[in-house]
């Protein structure tokens, strides 16, 4: 049986530099990943678009153009790649130093890693890290599933379930260091929102919800659509909000922390929700519309509650029932679902399973 022997090379996204939050959840997928497999002995090399930074580890940067964000495309777009592509820059350089790796992890929700995959020496490993989009990604994840069996992961469930496939894959989930986070018991009367302010997140809806209850809420995320959120502040001149910036993890947790709850409102088919785990290594309860990752994450009436999606009027309800959950209950979960020990074990298999294929 072969092993793993240690050398791995993760390629990031390339749709921005890690660091900036235009990576969403991936950048810190990524992070997490890399530390608990340097945790366990693995040589960890990262490819990321230039400008990328994730202290304490080294990033190998690529200079190119940003691709598109497959969230912004419709379902019948064709691939597009810009001129002098990071992605395929990223890709340049993965071919020539391959011989110096196990395999390789592709964090990108893009066309061209899956479509070179049988054209490496080495595998590749595929973490997909949104739902169905497009047919073009569809099509190619299939063929891969396919010729590969077992090198595409998803992070859930009802993530995969949105492809269809037929084929073998992994469900990973997420983990963290939960070192990192800070459970915090009492609470100030604010409510939270996290994530890319953009408009598959639907934050208009849990502005809404706060507006009803009268409750302030604090905004946390990079502005990922400047014009989405004009006009969200335009919509509710009047509201108690606070934007909060972007924040690295280590403020984000102490803010998060203080806070009642954390309002999940997402239009599309959310992967997994790192957003939804942070918040419950805080001990902040989730209130979460029915859709995607988070009805795997949230135990409903003991660490949040799901929404009827898109209803404002659902969000305000749970909110009104907030003191039926137990806070410790909320960082319990995260201690025994989303460790990093929990999450290394089943990346450490998934890859694994593949070099021994
Ligand atoms: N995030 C952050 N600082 C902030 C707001 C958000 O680091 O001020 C990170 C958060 O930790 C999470 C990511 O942004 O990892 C959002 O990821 P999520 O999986 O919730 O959604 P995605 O953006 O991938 O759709």
């Amino acid at each position: 049986m072969q092993i793993l022997t240690n050398k791995l090379l993760f390629i990031s996204t390339p749709v921005g530099a890690l660091g900036t939050g235009l990576g969403g959840g991936v950048e810190l997928t990524l992070f997490n990943i890399t530390k608990e497999m340097t945790r366990r002995g693995y040589e960890v090399e990262i490819i990321a678009p230039l400008g990328s930074v994730m202290q304490p580890f080294m990033v190998k940067e690529i200079p190119g153009e940003l691709q598109i964000p497959g969230q912004t495309q419709t379902r019948t777009s064709p691939i597009t790649i810009p001129k002098n592509s990071v992605l395929a820059n990223m890709w340049e350089y993965a071919r020539q130093v391959q011989a110096d790796y196990d395999l390789i992890v592709n964090f990108a929700y893009d066309w061209l890693p899956l479509y070179l995959t049988p054209f490496f020496q080495i595998p590749i490993a595929h973490l997909i890290s949104m739902g169905s989009l497009t047919d073009a990604m569809d099509w190619i994840i299939e063929q891969v599933a396919t010729k590969f069996p077992g090198t595409i992961g998803f992070h859930t469930q009802t993530q995969a379930a949105t492809f269809g496939l037929k084929e073998e894959y992994t469900c990973l989930l997420n983990g963290m260091d939960l070192s990192i986070y800070q459970f915090c018991n009492q609470p100030s009367q604010t409510l939270a929102w996290v994530g890319r302010i953009a408009p598959e997140k639907g934050l208009e809806d849990a502005v809404a919800a706060a507006k009803i209850t009268g409750i302030p809420l604090k905004i946390f995320g990079m502005k990922q659509d400047e014009s989405y959120w004009q006009k969200i502040l335009q919509y509710y001149p009047d509201m108690s909000i606070e934007y909060m910036g972007f924040l690295p993890t280590i403020e984000l947790q102490q803010e998060l922390g203080k806070c009642l709850a954390l309002l999940v409102t997402p239009r599309w088919v959310e992967a997994f929700g790192n957003v939804a785990i942070e918040a419950l290594a805080c001990g902040v309860p989730l209130i979460a519309y029915r859709r995607g990752g988070l009805t795997e994450i949230v135990r409903e009436g003991k660490t949040g509650f799901l929404v009827e999606p898109d209803s404002v009027q659902g969000l305000v309800d749970a909110i009104g029932r907030l003191n039926e959950i137990d806070r410790y209950a909320c960082r319990k979960q995260a201690e025994t679902e989303y460790s990093l020990e929990a999450m290394g074990d089943r990346v450490e298999q998934w890859l694994k399973g593949i070099l021994n294929k």
